[in-house]
């Protein structure tokens, strides 16, 4: 299997000012292509060669888990988010988030607290189990919750990467900005 980069629904300047023009073209168009580029290379002519991608990510190390992690990592994060984006969530995740975390502004407290704690690169995550519990989860570098058997349902990439041109050593003034443009109705889509 060929991995592809995801086609993203909106245009490139579109997040603005919450993530630049340059940071998307930076970050999909040249972070996100090399670690699909490379693991295209990895798995050819490998037992993953037709594997799905959250197989691969559960079941390799190395390089290979880094550049499997980060396609995936990415596919998500970048198909969170919309010009239109922002408020709540509504359905059965807000219910859930409800559940676990209180009302929505402590849920939201809490993430911007593991997503701006997290030392060096890595991820925030909103994941959950197989009966729909809710939890926040730190990953290191291209981890992904699959690997702890959750499903990934929201992802903040704290790679410097990710908000360096645009808000240089302010981690959490990006952090605390980027729910003005998710998009709910995808993260919804995931529970
Ligand atoms: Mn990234």
């Amino acid at each position: 299997m060929k991995y592809e980069l995801p086609v993203l629904p909106y245009e490139t300047g579109a997040l603005e000012p919450v993530i630049g023009k340059q940071t998307i073209e930076l970050h999909y168009g040249k972070h996100l292509q090399t670690y699909i580029t490379n693991l295209n290379n990895l798995i050819a002519g490998t037992k993953f060669e037709d594997a799905d991608l959250v197989t691969i990510v559960k079941e390799s190390d190395g390089p290979l888990f880094n550049n499997a992690g980060q396609t995936l990592n990415h596919n998500i994060y970048f198909l969170s988010f919309s010009p239109n984006g922002g408020g709540e969530p509504s359905g059965k995740l807000a219910e859930a988030i409800k559940s676990e975390f209180g009302d929505f502004e402590n849920f939201k407290k809490e993430f911007n607290a593991a997503a701006v704690s997290l030392f060096g690169s890595g991820w925030a995550w909103l994941a959950k189990d197989a009966s729909g519990k809710l939890s926040i989860v730190k990953e290191p570098n291209g981890g992904n919750p699959v690997t702890k058997g959750l499903t990934p349902l929201l992802g903040f990439d704290v790679w410097e990467h990710a908000y360096y041109l645009d808000y240089q050593n302010r981690r959490a003034d990006h952090v605390s900005a980027l729910w003005d443009i998710i998009d709910w109705k995808a993260v919804e889509s995931r529970y």
